[in-house]
């Protein structure tokens, strides 16, 4: 039977779009009443005709079938590493009808090696709607060219051509799309850019950052009204580059391919929103419970329309800060004050504590070269500042500065050394890390 509230797999991102703008401003208790019937749906799917789930889901059920979502707490988290070993066992043997055809994927999985999965159309579809939302409330042009650079595992989209597509993944608007590999040499990425002229341009946060400098750097420009960024921390850094070469703010969306986009800059407030409609998000502690408004925490995600490989529980290995007070759009959608990142971009204090450096990059920037540096953490209290393409003595002249800034931004003394490392992306390029704690 079809679910009135649920994407249809070949419904248009339209269609999609009116959906959830009715469910993101219904009352909370509305939403929360939606979540719970689309998670009992998934869950006594999973628990019939998912192998992986025939037993994990045992907590929330009762002998006689009941669901009881108060001991949700209680199903173990899927770690990405667990969920790549368990990849055959975790694809469901039935399929309801409105999920739609299964869509292959694959992302770098844990250890470099590829992670194969399959969405369901219906997903694909949830994900097209959200993608049209962001798209919308943040004035992109949609009847122009949008340029889209990222990894692109069918290596069909390698410079110089690329590949294009008559519309953007939602289908609306007369614009095409063009995408590019991002295993491609900056200045390449920028006579590519300089040759398709697209009015929007959607890319990794450095990576948009590398193109608006690389531009500064030669004196050419391009016509960009709309600038979306993803996968990476978008830095104050990255926002101050991309304001002074583009005169834009990027719009930071935060996804993961497994489950889609996560969350999405609010057009009314600095605020990001959880895609509550399409994933039930949860942000936990690191002593495992349910961080409250000002708390730092990791997402843990459960895509509600992926009946061909349901990801239940899914740590994400994202940090973020829940919103202290509700945002004034109107929206119930819960609210993120902060995107911080991944675990390992966290630094690890004499007392024991796992903190996200508040290191202005910037001041950094002004002491070595934009984009050249990383800082990564070898024991407590010692780092390593790894710079690239710069005199090694230039730097360590700068010694007493560098000492003063990181010490202000990690809020207790820290020895370090200084060494040369290329930090030039190459092939199979994996995301940057400003910040990186190695301590085994
Ligand atoms: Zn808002």
């Amino acid at each position: 039977m079809t679910n009135p509230d649920q994407p249809q797999s070949k419904e248009p991102g339209q269609q999609v779009l009116e959906r959830l703008r009715d469910l993101e401003r219904r009352p909370v208790e509305a939403l929360v009443l939606y979540q719970a019937r689309r998670l009992e749906t998934l869950l006594r799917h999973a628990r019939q005709t998912v192998p992986f789930y025939k037993d994990r889901l045992d907590a929330v059920f009762d002998a006689d079938g009941t669901l009881d979502l108060s001991r949700w707490q209680d199903v173990p988290v899927l770690a990405r590493q667990e969920a790549q070993e368990h990849a055959e066992h975790l694809k469901a043997t039935m399929i309801p009808a409105d999920a739609g055809n299964a869509l292959p994927d694959r992302t770098m999985g844990s250890g470099g090696s590829p992670f194969h999965f399959i969405r369901s159309l219906a997903a694909v579809a949830a994900d097209a709607g959200n993608t049209l939302r962001i798209y919308l409330d943040h004035g992109f042009d949609l009847n122009a060219r949008l340029c889209d650079i990222r990894l692109d595992v069918s290596g069909n989209s390698s410079w110089p051509e690329g590949s294009t597509r008559k519309a953007w993944t939602h289908g609306e608007g007369t614009g095409d799309y063009a995408l590019l590999d991002i295993n491609t040499d900056t200045d390449k990425q920028v006579e590519w850019l300089l040759r398709c002229q697209p009015r929007s341009l959607f890319t990794w946060a450095t990576n948009a950052r590398r193109i608006a400098l690389e531009l500064e750097r030669t004196g050419r420009s391009l016509p960009l009204t709309s600038i979306a960024t993803s996968a990476e921390p978008c830095s104050q850094a990255v926002h101050d580059d991309l304001r002074r070469v583009f005169g834009l703010d990027p719009v930071d969306i935060l996804g993961a391919r497994e489950i889609g986009i996560v969350a999405f800059p609010c057009n009314h407030s600095p605020l990001h929103h959880f895609a509550a409609e399409s994933a039930f998000l949860e942000v936990i502690t690191d002593e495992g419970k349910p961080a409250g408004p000002g708390e730092t925490g990791r997402i843990v995600a459960t895509g509600f329309y992926n009946f061909h490989m349901p990801f239940i529980r899914y740590d994400l290995g994202d940090y973020v800060t829940l919103s202290d007070r509700p945002c004034g759009c109107g929206r119930s959608l819960p609210a993120i004050s902060k995107i911080h990142g991944r675990a390992r971009a966290r630094f690890s204090t004499a007392g024991g504590r796992k903190i996200f450096p508040d290191v202005p990059e910037a001041e950094l920037d002004a002491v070595m070269k934009p984009c050249a540096w990383q800082i990564a953490q070898t024991g407590i209290g010692a780092l390593e500042i790894r710079v690239d393409g710069l005199d090694l003595r230039q730097v360590e002249a700068q010694r007493p500065r560098l000492a003063e800034i990181l010490e202000t931004g990690l809020d207790e003394p820290v020895s370090f050394t200084i060494v040369e490392k290329s930090l030039q992306p190459g092939p199979g390029r994996r995301k940057h890390e400003s910040f990186r704690n190695e301590i085994g």
